[in-house]
């Protein structure tokens, strides 16, 4: 069974639509697809529908909720929400809302910094979907600020670059406890990149966190075999995927270049199944 359980689609920063990625998960051979878009749930459906074409494909909804910490980000990912809750909508609509007004103040952060890019074009970039960094960084190098989108991270709008601005708020936490509110299933996403994992994947396990990205993109058989130790430590979930945003530049890890080993695609279903019987007895 091949799974890539993380990728992204024009609902959010990714560069293809949903049905696009679906056609695409069949072409290189995937079994199993999870849409995790940043902040929004806006391509489940289309892919849902898009599946119905290829039997032979699960694709899973999901999201990628984005938060921030004092010394990077955390991102939570949650697979099987229930993407019709309306409590979910409603807090999915104020973060995607608060994007929006983010990325004026980087658009006038820019500006003070001599380079000129519209927001009209940065919303026209997302596509009416979840707008990120990366579509000032495409208007960055539109307008040949900077030779790369790349180069608009490391030289303006990366963590600690002049024209960054934090998201609102939301912590990870918090974003755990909205995944499971909506009935999903929360896993940590790109665990390596995070300072003191130590600290909180204990405490993002008491609020519900069943699993964490062990297979992510490139990680060296070192990162993961590190990963492993901690999903095994805390019994959780070890699943994998791409991250794939079809950004077209040479360094990208193509969809299915990292996958979720099969036994944990299983313990994922049987956790979903199990959840919506206990839904069942509830009603
Ligand atoms: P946002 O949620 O708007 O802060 O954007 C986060 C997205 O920006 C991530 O999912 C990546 O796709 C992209 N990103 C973040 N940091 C970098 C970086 N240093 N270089 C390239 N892309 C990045
Ligand atoms: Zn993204
Ligand atoms: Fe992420
Ligand atoms: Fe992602």
């Amino acid at each position: 069974m091949k799974a890539d359980l993380h990728l992204h689609t024009t609902a959010s920063d990714g560069r293809l639509e949903p049905k696009d990625i679906v056609s695409l998960a069949v072409k290189v051979g995937l079994d199993v697809i999870a849409i995790t878009d940043h902040d929004t749930i806006g391509g489940i459906t289309p892919a849902l529908a898009a599946a119905e074409a290829f039997p032979s494909l699960m694709v899973m909804p999901g999201v990628e909720i984005n938060t921030d910490v004092p010394h990077g980000e955390v991102h939570i990912l949650g697979y099987f929400i229930d993407y019709t809750d309306q409590r979910l909508a409603v807090a999915l609509h104020g973060l995607r809302d608060s994007r929006q007004g983010r990325a004026q103040q980087m658009i006038a952060k820019l500006s003070k910094l001599g380079m000129n890019i519209e927001m009209q074009r940065v919303l026209e970039l997302a596509q009416g979907g979840s707008v990120g960094r990366p579509h000032v960084a495409q208007a960055l190098f539109e307008k040949d600020y900077v030779s790369s989108e790349r180069e608009a991270f490391d030289k303006y709008i990366g963590h600690d670059g002049p024209a960054y601005v934090e998201r609102y708020k939301l912590l990870p936490v918090e974003a755990v406890k909205l995944i499971v509110d909506a009935r999903g299933l929360p896993v940590l996403a790109h665990p390596a990149d995070i300072g003191d994992l130590k600290e909180l994947v204990p405490k993002l396990k008491a609020v519900g966190l069943i699993g964490i990205e062990v297979y992510y993109r490139d990680y060296s058989s070192d990162v993961i075999a590190g990963l492993l130790k901690i999903a095994n430590q805390y019994d959780l979930i070890f699943t994998g995927g791409t991250d794939y945003h079809a950004f077209g530049d040479d360094s990208e890890v193509m969809i299915g270049g990292a996958l979720a080993p099969a036994q944990s695609v299983e313990r994922l279903l049987a956790l979903a199944d199990r959840r919506s019987l206990e839904l069942l007895k509830q009603h």
